[in-house]
């Protein structure tokens, strides 16, 4: 059994996805984390963002496995764990940039398929797990918000992490993320047309988490 949640950057989709499969005891796939790990083997490498086939090389040989014994699952690159080096600027960049990469997609896209099948129940979140990914999904969830609101998150969230930060670049770089994402050919951020959306500007996260495990139950019943 597997429930997609999909939206843009800061809408939450992580922490709730986490939360709603420690509630329904489901396996938490973060989709995102794999295209930020080639994209760290990519800028480890210097490599040119503009050139398809270079960044398609280097996927290749991106070896992205997750250690599920860990909680949240810990993501590896070639055997090395690389959670703590996914989230800073350049990184955040470079992946929706090799993102675009229709050959990097189709590779990622498998293995996400792969390992729908190995962990039997999985919340998966990102941008196209219900629209590409999981057509046939149990409950397909997509996450909203107005794009001044996830840059307010995004600045908490980074400043609860000690940085320092300016709120109108935060916010210049999602809606800019946010463009690239929605507007490329290949899976793009999209909502499915089955899926649930949620608008989470004015709700709480506990909210959210509790609207979509009433969903799932309501599916698990009739399934
Ligand atoms: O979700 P997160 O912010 O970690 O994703 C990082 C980038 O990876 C996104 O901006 C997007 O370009 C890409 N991504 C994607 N498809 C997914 C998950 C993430 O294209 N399923």
């Amino acid at each position: 059994m597997v429930i997609t949640i999909d939206g843009p950057a800061g809408t939450g989709k992580s922490s709730v996805a986490q939360k709603v499969a420690d509630l329904l005891g489901f396996d938490f796939l973060d989709t995102g984390a794999m295209y930020r790990a080639v994209a760290l083997a990519a800028v480890r490498r210097q490599a040119d963002l503009n050139d398809p086939r270079e960044l398609e090389f280097i996927a290749r040989h991106a070896r992205i496995e997750f250690d599920w014994s860990a909680h949240p699952p810990a993501i590896q690159l070639n055997d090395e764990p690389v959670g703590h080096l996914l989230r800073g600027a350049e990184v955040t960049a470079a992946a929706s940039r090799i993102a675009v990469v229709p050959a990097i997609r189709q590779q990622l896209v498998e293995q996400q398929r792969q390992l729908g099948q190995q962990r039997g129940s999985l919340v998966t979140e990102g941008r196209d797990q219900g629209s590409v990914v999981f057509p046939d999904a149990t409950l397909k969830i997509y996450l909203d918000a107005d794009p001044a609101e996830r840059g307010r998150r995004r600045v908490a969230q980074l400043r609860a992490r000690g940085e320092i930060v300016d709120p109108a670049e935060i916010l210049r770089q999602i809606v800019e993320r946010d463009q690239r994402d929605s507007g490329r050919a290949t899976g793009p951020l999209a909502a499915a047309t089955d899926a649930s959306i949620i608008d989470t500007t004015h709700l709480t996260q506990q909210q959210v988490i509790e609207a979509i495990v009433k969903l799932a139950r309501q599916r698990m019943e009739q399934s």
